[in-house]
């Protein structure tokens, strides 16, 4: 191997712009990065994580659909890590392989040192319940808001998370009402160019915040934007942010990541 080897294991993988990011980052400590694309599907996971640790690996992300699996596979998880039931960094360590969740504290950091928003007391809406919604709900709920509201199709999966936590409760979105400190789009339905059915008023003094990033707005940014949305973002920097706290883990310095959140991949 050459350099500091780490990888991305997932499917699929290969629109990745994590490569980049570390590579990136590297260079901030004069690291030489070698970042792989690893694509491996079901029951390929483990076999493929245990090779490359046992090659001398540095460290490794996950990401769909292996996340759980890779909690799983831990011997020592980050509080964040059990919380969420899902693991996105990997690492060994005196012979045991740990996992941290990098998803929740990288959107915390990008709302509140990128984006300046206090959650303190916030009303947030989650939009969705599967796994992203899981990740985050950890990091905001220590910053003490004071409600999260998680709409979903499938209630009984909002009411399952919702009963996590006192200040936390689930909704159907035909029965949402009222605006939000933060609204934040959390389902797969832009994969499918579509938004959650959010009522107009979901929008107004919000900062509504995609999960994804594009190049060009998302089918809820743009939904925001007409329903006068106080501020828009997609999860650019949420990517930037959690991809220096896994390089945290690995090398034990986080790396700056200003340039990176203004360039916006384009490096
Ligand atoms: P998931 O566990 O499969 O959950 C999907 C969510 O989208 C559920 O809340 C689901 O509602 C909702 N949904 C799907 N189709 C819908 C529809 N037609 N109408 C309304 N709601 C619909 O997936 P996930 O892990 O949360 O990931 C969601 C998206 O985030 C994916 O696009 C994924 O690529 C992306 N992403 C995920 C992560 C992560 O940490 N997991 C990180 C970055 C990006 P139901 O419960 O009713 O099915």
């Amino acid at each position: 191997m050459t350099g500091d080897a780490l990888a991305l294991f997932g499917h699929p993988v290969r629109h990745s712009r994590s490569p980049a990011i570390h590579t990136a980052f590297g260079r901030q400590s004069g690291r030489e990065i070698d970042y792989r694309l690893i694509d491996v599907e079901g029951g390929d996971f483990t076999a493929a994580v245990t090779a490359f640790f046992a090659e001398g690996g540095a460290g490794a992300n996950v990401t769909l659909p292996h996340k759980a699996a890779a909690a799983a596979l831990c011997e020592v998880l980050s509080p964040e890590a059990e919380r969420a039931g899902a693991v996105n960094t990997l690492w060994r360590r005196e012979g045991r392989l740990h996992g941290h969740n990098s998803d929740g504290i990288g959107l915390r950091r990008d709302l509140e040192a990128n984006l300046g928003l206090e959650l303190r007391g916030a009303q947030i809406l989650i939009c969705g319940a599967g796994g992203a919604a899981h990740g985050i709900l950890g990091p905001l709920l220590q910053r003490d808001p004071q409600s999260i509201t998680i709409a979903n199709r499938t209630l009984a999966r909002a009411e399952k998370l919702a009963a996590t936590d006192p200040r936390c409760r689930a909704i159907a979105y035909a029965a949402l009402a009222g605006s939000f400190d933060l609204s934040r789009h959390a389902t797969s339905l832009s994969l499918q160019n579509s938004a959650p059915p959010l009522p107009d008023a979901c929008a107004s003094r919000a900062l509504a915040y995609d999960l994804v990033y594009a190049d060009t707005p998302t089918p809820f940014m743009q939904w925001a934007a007409a329903h006068n949305a106080a501020r828009i973002a997609d999860g650019w920097g949420m990517l930037v942010e959690q991809a220096a706290e896994s390089f945290a883990c690995w090398f034990g310095d986080r790396p700056a990541t200003a340039s990176l959140l203004t360039t916006r991949g384009k490096f």
